[in-house]
């Protein structure tokens, strides 16, 4: 018989699964990403379709490039931007400019018709674009949902520091360090984007029906149970468990930045095309032939 001795001092801490390197490509009209996911193997890490980190770039003055009146149907498109200027139009009528630490999280739903550019100024002066844009999935009966928009300026991202001050974070979605973020999400998500310095550790606290990733995009992080390290360009897919381990080596070199994701796992089938991702190819088709037809617009 084994003795029940066996310590287990941090069962629910989450292990790591997977880790990927971002693919470098090209999206839009010729601008730099790296993507994790999705990538050859990786279709998604549920209710995640897609994470792209953009540049950094610098851009000589009116070089910059963006992604020019484009469809989405049947998800979320998410744009987190740390550097730059961009300027944001759609067909449901909204007009929005976002800035280094602002927010926009975009509900395609049924069907949007939309341009994310480079601010005409940031253009014309040239400088350094970087951020992020995610997709999160909608559930089969959201996938036809009204188009929404919702806009946070950097000063209403919440943030928290530890007391240590070695952890901050900025709240985007769901909660950290007792902190809420103010989007509201059709399916309880998480977004966060944390900040090490040298000697941090925390364990953030997930729901356990959640998946969750890490994307290391600055230095390098221990993840996870087993405190695998993590360097920037690389992607952490967790197993299960109530929270997420992180830390920075006290000796490390400079501060380690990284986007927590999580989110309840839809469990539907993924059919994908361009800009839109439905449940069915004859869904697909209705996209493309709706798109075609002018109903998005
Ligand atoms: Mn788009």
């Amino acid at each position: 018989m084994k003795s029940a001795a066996t310590r287990r001092p941090s069962a629910t801490e989450r292990a790591l699964t997977r880790v990927v390197t971002a693919t470098p490509l090209l999206e839009g009209a010729g601008f730099p990403v790296r993507r994790p996911v999705p990538q050859a193997g990786l279709i998604q890490v549920d209710p995640f379709l897609l994470l792209d980190h953009m540049g950094p770039v610098d851009w000589a003055p009116g070089e910059a490039l963006g992604a020019p009146d484009h469809p989405h149907r049947g998800f979320e498109t998410v744009t987190y931007l740390l550097e730059g200027r961009m300027q944001h139009r759609d067909s449901a009528g909204h007009v929005a400019e976002l800035g280094p630490g602002d927010v926009q999280w975009m509900t395609a739903g049924g069907g949007i018709v939309h341009s994310e550019l480079p601010h005409p100024e940031f253009k014309a002066a040239g400088g350094r674009l970087h951020g992020f844009q995610i997709w999160v999935n909608l559930p089969s009966h959201r996938k036809m949902t009204s188009p929404r928009y919702q806009g946070r300026p950097a000063g209403e991202i919440p943030t928290a520091r530890n007391s240590d001050g070695r952890v901050t974070v900025k709240v985007i979605a769901g909660e950290s360090m007792g902190v809420r973020g103010t989007v509201d999400t059709h399916n309880p998500i998480t977004y966060l984007h944390f900040t090490l310095q040298p000697g941090a550790t925390l364990v953030q606290p997930l729901s356990a029906a959640n998946n969750a990733l890490v994307y290391v995009f600055a230095g390098r992080a221990r993840v996870g149970h087993e405190a695998h390290m993590v360097v920037e360009g690389q992607m952490a897919m967790l197993g299960s468990g109530d929270g997420v381990p992180l830390a920075a080596d006290p000796s490390a070199a400079s501060v380690a930045e990284l986007l927590l994701l999580a989110g309840r796992p839809l469990g539907e089938p993924v059919v994908r095309h361009g800009p839109f991702v439905m449940n069915t190819r004859e869904q697909i088709q209705e996209a493309i032939r709706d798109y075609q037809a002018g109903r998005m617009a």
